[in-house]
């Protein structure tokens, strides 16, 4: 790509780009006088489609009109309604419908997938997970090895950057599991990393624990609606993500899980049941003896919340509509161009730590800043500039190919040009 370091070629840009009129499809955060603020958080709370008031009002309305019969006579039935999500969520995350379900939030989900998917014997019971795993995962992780009867900090693996290095290379991890595999029950493994926004090979992840029969977790928070991840051809076992970052479907929202098509019929998994993974056509008989549905479906427990489904399915519908390869298209130019105006400020106190070849990473640029602190992310947000600080001295900013312009990568990158 030859970009150039003018606001006049961003707008050429933004004039050329098939996808620059969804960008009216959101609602955009305003300034007093009225200017659009400068987003980059999509990586952490997406932005809020137009479209998403009037799926929930459908809710509310059918629910005003038919109280409880809504579960069959709403516009869109409640009792299947998450089915009307699958499909897409699917594709978006490269798997075969049989293999997802939306249901519950993420660290729940890793939970429920752990009870099924790690299981510890005396000897083959460790678990790898990143040194810079999101902390939630790793407090889910330790909770399970305490749970289990382990030492946490004993049994858990950490696979690090080399000294001196920011990045996880995935030689290093075949060391650990070649070394170690042995003892090791489950590799947990963020897909995109939340700090560093690196984007692994999963499929050579799947291939490293499975190798020495560990079983292999994907936490794809910071990949679903990002990339491409191709979860079924990855051989992966499990994954889980949220839809509030990438997904845009509201704070707190519904989370997706996968499991992989190898395990969708065994009945003799272990599992935790409730009336919601029994067979849909006996669901309702209730006197039944327990009979767990194939797939994902498989491991949901109760019946779920309509409302946070409807926003799931405005955005979905969205992505839908565009199609992953179209958006994938877009974000590598556009984070190219954020990547190639911050090398053009030559300044020997930013180093973007983010990875960057576009196929190991998505759209999220992790800046390390010399000498800075807090302060600097305070100024940018004064001026309107939404990015996010991860201490000690990281910036996070995530150009959103669905919303966010080559004008505000210009505007963004001027700005913190002059915070500096
Ligand atoms: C955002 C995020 C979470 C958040 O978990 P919730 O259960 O949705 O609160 C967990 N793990 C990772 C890797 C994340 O990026």
């Amino acid at each position: 790509m030859s970009y150039q370091n003018t606001l006049d070629y961003a707008q050429q840009q933004d004039a050329k780009d098939p996808l620059f009129g969804m960008r009216d499809q959101f609602h955009i955060p305003k300034d007093q006088n009225g200017n659009d603020w400068l987003y980059f958080t999509g990586n952490s709370l997406g932005l809020q489609p137009k479209a998403t008031q009037k799926y929930i009002q459908q809710e509310l309305d059918d629910w005003a009109k038919y109280g409880v019969e809504g579960h069959f006579e709403a516009k869109n039935p409640w009792m299947p309604y998450h089915e009307l999500l699958t499909e897409s969520m699917a594709k978006i995350v490269g798997a075969t419908p049989l293999e997802v379900v939306i249901m519950n939030t993420l660290t729940t989900n890793l939970h429920l997938l752990m009870v099924s998917f790690y299981r510890p014997t005396k000897t083959k019971y460790k678990i790898v997970i990143e040194s810079d795993a999101f902390p939630s995962d790793r407090y889910a992780v330790q909770s399970q090895l305490k749970f289990h009867g382990f030492d946490a900090h004993e049994s858990l693996i950490e696979w690090k950057p080399r000294q001196g290095e920011e990045l996880l290379r995935l030689e290093d991890l075949e060391t650990i599991v070649e070394e170690q595999g042995d003892a090791i029950a489950l590799l947990l493994i963020g897909g995109v990393n939340y700090y560093t926004g690196q984007s692994l090979n999963l499929q050579r992840i799947a291939e490293i624990g499975h190798a020495k029969n560990c079983m292999v977790g994907i936490d794809l928070a910071h990949g679903a609606g990002n990339i491409c991840p191709d979860l079924h051809n990855s051989g992966v076992d499990f994954a889980a993500w949220c839809t509030y970052k990438y997904l845009n479907s509201g704070p707190g929202s519904l989370g997706g899980l996968f499991v992989h098509k190898k395990h969708a019929h065994n009945k003799d998994l272990p599992r935790f049941s409730g009336w919601w993974n029994h067979n849909k056509e006996t669901r309702f008989n209730m006197r039944q003896p327990f009979d767990v549905m194939p797939g994902a479906e498989g491991w949901q427990l109760s019946n779920p919340p309509i409302l946070s489904m409807a926003a799931i399915k405005a955005s979905l519908d969205m992505f839908n509509e565009i199609g992953m390869e179209v958006l994938r298209e877009k974000s590598e130019k556009l984070t190219g161009y954020f990547e190639f105006l911050i090398h053009e400020m030559n300044s020997d106190d930013l180093k973007i730590i983010t990875p960057s070849n576009p196929k190991e990473r998505g759209c999220q640029l992790s800046i390390q800043v010399k000498n800075a602190d807090k302060s600097l992310h305070v100024k940018l947000t004064e001026r309107h500039v939404i990015t996010d600080w991860r201490e000690p001295d990281v910036i996070r900013c995530a150009p959103v190919p669905m919303y966010n312009s080559f004008e505000d990568v210009y505007r963004m990158v001027a700005i913190l040009q002059k915070c500096l």
